[in-house]
């Protein structure tokens, strides 16, 4: 916890530069600020990183620096960053990574890891006054552990990605027959594409389409309603989307990935609860690579740590496990008798952060696996998709009727 959070320094945070919007007019405003690859290049050693940023046109940013990787955020208004390239981009050992996409709907980031930690000596935006073209210039420099601690931390007045934080709900008395609502989380988004595979197509896009069409099943059957935390291509936080399921008073909640496991040969269809301990090594690994996904995203974690909400969320935690793995159990058998490929140990658990939530019953399901040469032919496939949605959905109403015995129980 840290308790510097409102004074974090003014001289990293430049604030939103607007600029004169005859500069976008003069130039027969076409929407999108392009990047200009050729030109644009982070470069530099461990000491000093000089970072170019060549754009089509002048857009407001705001840059600020987060611990844990020590990373630099560059926020812009939407940039279309076409043709660049991380290996051609970075030049020099300063920056280990760079990541860059939409943040949130009308808004790109770039995310770049820096060696080690560093404070920022210089930036501006140079905007030239035939062509509108702009060039950002910030210059880093290295900087010790303490200097660099003070100078980190997101924005407080970043609306953007700020879970509000919820309180505990006890569970709402309502009517039997009314449908559910199941918060559907299609994984990673925006600057966190997530899986890739050959021909150009990404996890965050599949897992999308997926969701769309898993929703509209769920409702055809009138035994639910839906929501989604996210409905087109930007980057949501792993704990923002636990608390968008808080706000719609969700009854369940259901991440689905279709990731890419190096480790045991992954394939088929897989489901996730949360635990401390993790089943395996690959399933602790994918719980770990998410978390990582999220920080090369651009999050500032340094803010969520709490140790008594934290123990408040392990009591209320012990109520809904039991409920959470009965999901996954009846998703699992389910699949097994109407989906299928499955996973030969289909019900894993490890620390997965969006699993978090403390009194609604979440799983994570892999679809399948990108990686599989099989699966991913199966995740393209609107017939397959289809087979495992209507399987979900036959897990799901399973899951309902145990869940509301279970109840009647602990009621008598
Ligand atoms: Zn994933």
């Amino acid at each position: 916890m840290r308790g510097k959070n409102l004074v974090r320094s003014f001289s990293l945070l430049f604030g939103l530069l607007y600029l004169f919007s005859s500069l976008a007019s003069a130039q027969g405003f076409s929407g999108l600020a392009r990047v200009e690859a050729s030109q644009s290049a982070a470069k530099g050693t461990v000491e000093e990183v000089l970072i170019d940023l060549s754009l089509s046109q002048g857009v407001p940013y705001r840059m600020f620096l987060l611990d844990e990787p020590p990373r630099l955020v560059l926020d812009f208004q939407e940039v279309d960053w076409t043709g660049l390239r991380e290996e051609e981009f970075l030049q020099g050992e300063g920056v280990l990574s760079a990541r860059f996409g939409t943040y949130v709907p009308g808004w790109s980031r770039m995310v770049l890891e820096l060696a080690g930690p560093m404070t920022v000596s210089a930036a501006s935006m140079a905007i030239d006054s035939v062509t509108a073209a702009a060039e950002l210039k910030v210059q880093l420099q290295d900087a010790t552990p303490e200097s660099f601690a003070e100078n980190t931390g997101a924005p407080q007045d970043s609306h953007w990605d700020l879970p509000v934080p919820a309180p505990l709900k006890r569970p709402k008395q309502r009517d039997e027959n009314a449908p559910l609502l199941v918060v559907l989380d299609p994984g990673h988004g925006g600057i966190d594409p997530g899986a890739k595979a050959e021909g150009g197509v990404v996890e965050k896009d599949l897992m999308l389409r997926f969701a769309l069409e898993l929703g509209e099943v769920l409702i055809r059957s009138g035994q639910f309603r839906v929501q989604v935390t996210r409905d087109d291509d930007y980057f949501v936080s792993l704990e923002r989307r636990t608390a968008l399921a808080h706000q719609a008073g969700a009854d369940l909640f259901i991440s689905l990935h279709a990731d890419s496991i190096a480790q045991g040969h992954a394939h088929g269809s897989t489901v996730y609860i949360l635990s401390d301990e993790a089943s395996d090594a690959a399933s602790s690994s994918l719980a770990e690579r998410h978390d990582r996904g999220d920080l090369l995203a651009g999050t500032d974690l340094s803010q969520t740590d709490d140790l008594v909400a934290g123990v408040m969320l392990d009591l209320a935690r012990q109520e809904t496990r039991p409920r959470s793995k009965a999901l996954a159990r009846s998703v699992v058998s389910a699949l097994q008798t109407h989906g299928g490929p499955v996973n030969r140990k289909p019900l894993r658990s490890a620390g997965f952060s969006v699993l978090k939530s403390a009194d609604i019953p979440s799983i994570l399901i892999e679809i399948g696996f990108m990686s599989s040469e099989r699966d991913l032919k199966n995740l393209l496939d609107p017939a397959w998709r289809n087979q495992i949605a209507r399987s979900i959905l036959a897990g799901l109403i399973e899951w309902r009727i145990l869940d509301e015995a279970q109840k009647d129980l602990v009621r008598q």
